[in-house]
């Protein structure tokens, strides 16, 4: 193509996408968020029944069943086929637990609850997000999606009990400020074992980590969130290391391996998880770096 041609691709592409960095919106659902994938055992009683890369988890309890993560608005009849292909019923679902109020995450939660009429439990810092349909996130207030009345507020450290399952709610603010990183003990390989499932620790496109004149962080104290949540991810034992997405721990590699005869212990990763914790840390730190340097740069 000539250059002029060339240029003129580049100004209506800018064109197309000037309007989505205006609204200050996550952008369009990514192929692998709504792709099925066949649902899989992780433990004795812990299940993923997300799509390729949004992740849900079905715990299964002799009181009736937990599930992390709603996921988009479209994902309930994804998740609901998942669970039946398991020959569990999406109907013995009792408790409804989210990663963190993101439209991916928490979007399909009005209508898991209209179909099993579960208990919504979610973090305090993100139940005002999650109460106004996401209006009141901080970073996608134009991201709605129907909003949801949450039947128990969780604090950090809370317990979730169902039958014999325990999930303990880790508050890891930062990526939303009711950010939470689930763990439990889960048999695998006849063995207990720790499991940590990540809420988040990205710093995505747009989060502002420093306060400078005109242009305040995206929320007050953000950075110091991170820094905790951090803190925390580090501190927890883990074993079986899952995450809010499958990207977070490597699902699909992993997956394959556990098809081709590793089987379940492929999801016992203390090394990838202590790995990856360290990596997005120092993502993090060399982003709040970055920032300050823009900051430091323009103040005369
Ligand atoms: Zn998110």
């Amino acid at each position: 193509m000539s250059f002029l041609q060339h240029k003129l691709c580049i100004s209506i592409a800018l064109l197309l996408v000037a309007p989505l960095c205006r609204s200050q919106s996550y952008g369009p659902s990514r192929a692998e968020w709504t792709t099925p994938i066949a649902p899989f055992r992780i433990s004795d009683t812990l299940y993923y029944v997300g799509s390729k890369d949004l992740a849900s988890y079905l715990i299964v309890t002799t009181q009736g069943d937990i599930l992390i993560n709603s996921s988009l608005i479209s994902s309930p009849a994804l998740i609901r086929k998942s669970i039946e292909q398991l020959g569990f019923h999406l109907s013995d679902v009792k408790i409804l637990l989210i990663s963190h109020a993101h439209f991916d995450h928490d979007a399909g939660s009005a209508e898991l609850l209209r179909l099993t009429k579960a208990k919504y439990m979610v973090m305090d810092a993100d139940v005002p997000v999650v109460e106004s349909g996401g209006a009141k996130d901080f970073a996608y207030p134009d991201d709605h999606y129907p909003a949801v009345k949450v039947d128990r507020i969780l604090h950090d450290g809370d317990q979730v009990r169902l039958g014999e399952t325990v999930l303990v709610a880790h508050k890891t603010p930062g990526h939303s400020r009711g950010c939470t990183t689930w763990t439990m003990r889960t048999v695998s390989g006849g063995k207990l074992r720790d499991v940590v499932i990540v809420g988040s620790w990205n710093v995505n496109g747009g989060f502002r980590l420093v306060d400078r004149p005109g242009h305040p962080a995206s929320y007050p104290g953000i950075a110091d969130d991170y820094r905790h949540a951090f803190d925390v991810l580090r501190s927890l034992p883990c074993d079986i290391f899952l995450g809010a997405h499958g990207s977070y721990f490597n699902m699909l590699a992993k997956l394959d391996r556990a098809k081709a005869g590793a089987g379940e212990g492929v999801w016992i990763d203390p090394d990838g998880y202590r790995t990856a914790v360290a990596e997005h840390q120092l993502s993090f730190e060399a982003e709040l770096k970055r920032q300050q340097n823009v900051t430091s740069a323009s103040v005369p």
